[in-house]
């Protein structure tokens, strides 16, 4: 950890306190977003501090600083560290819950500028494992601090992927995509959180003139998908190559998920900020 933005100041990681009375701590009340950057940059902003607000809403966190002041604040820190890193942005429930309103009226601001560590070149070609679980997450739409759910992973495998009564949704911290037909099939916004890097992808694919289905995969086509990727603003497009026992298409990252990995890549400086 390099920086702490809290009590609004930068503080040093070590000086950095949350005191035992904020219910992030004593109820896990607390939504955050997790931000990449490039050349000092700072990828999808706008989108992630939107996502930020409407997770907090509907936590019932209220008062938030506004966007503006949150953007001011994580440019500054950036600058301040003066390379890439990764930014975790909090809004915790604070000390008080207001029982007439049912808010949390007092949310705390703080931000974490930590050292961005990147998914290697090693694990991108050779792709990864996902561990299936049998449930979802509870409120698709926040980006809530508990993520106990996601801590099952059985050794070797890289991260959770929630698949509720036959279907899946998505990956523990990540949006997962699934190829079947030369279709690209992800999980609609009603049953996921809406992420970043996801609407990227759909937005490449169908320039691409790849088709798009906004459904949620199902466990039974998996046998007969040909590729399979997941995504996330730090780990970008990342293969995978099994699903618990299921080796997806021929056990290697696919010619699609390469391609849009590729134009993500090329095109990323059309969403820094
Ligand atoms: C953070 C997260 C993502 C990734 O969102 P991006 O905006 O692409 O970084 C996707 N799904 C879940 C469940 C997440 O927690």
């Amino acid at each position: 950890m390099y920086l702490c933005y809290i009590d609004g100041e930068f503080k040093k990681p070590e000086d950095a306190k949350l005191p035992i009375s904020d219910l992030i701590i004593q109820r896990g009340v607390g939504v955050f977003e997790v931000m990449a950057t490039h050349d000092l940059k700072i990828l999808m902003l706008t989108p992630h501090l939107e996502r930020f607000k409407n997770s907090a809403e509907s936590c019932g966190i209220i008062n938030l600083p506004d966007v503006e002041f949150m953007k001011k604040i994580i440019h500054e820190g950036v600058l301040k560290i003066n390379k890439d890193v990764r930014v975790k942005a909090y809004l915790s429930g604070g000390d008080v819950f207001d029982e007439a309103t049912g808010k949390f009226t007092n949310p705390r601001f703080f931000v974490i500028f930590e050292a961005q560590d990147v998914v290697s070149n090693e694990t991108r070609s050779k792709g990864v494992i996902l561990d299936p679980v049998p449930y979802g997450r509870d409120d698709p739409n926040v980006k809530s601090v508990d993520y106990r759910k996601t801590y099952q992973n059985h050794s070797g495998t890289f991260e959770t992927l929630y698949c509720p009564d036959g279907e899946i949704t998505e990956a523990g911290h990540s949006t997962f995509f699934l190829i079947v037909n030369n279709i690209l099939i992800t999980a609609p916004l009603n049953r996921v959180l809406k992420g970043t890097t996801r609407a990227a992808i759909i937005e490449l694919a169908k320039s691409e003139n790849i088709k798009v289905e906004e459904r949620c995969p199902l466990w039974s086509e998996l046998a007969g998908a040909s590729e399979a990727f997941i995504t996330g603003s730090v780990k970008k497009v990342v293969p995978v190559v099994k699903i618990g026992g299921i080796v997806i298409g021929n056990g290697k990252p696919g010619t699609i998920t390469q391609k849009l990995s590729n134009l993500y890549d090329k095109y990323i400086s059309r969403w820094l900020e």
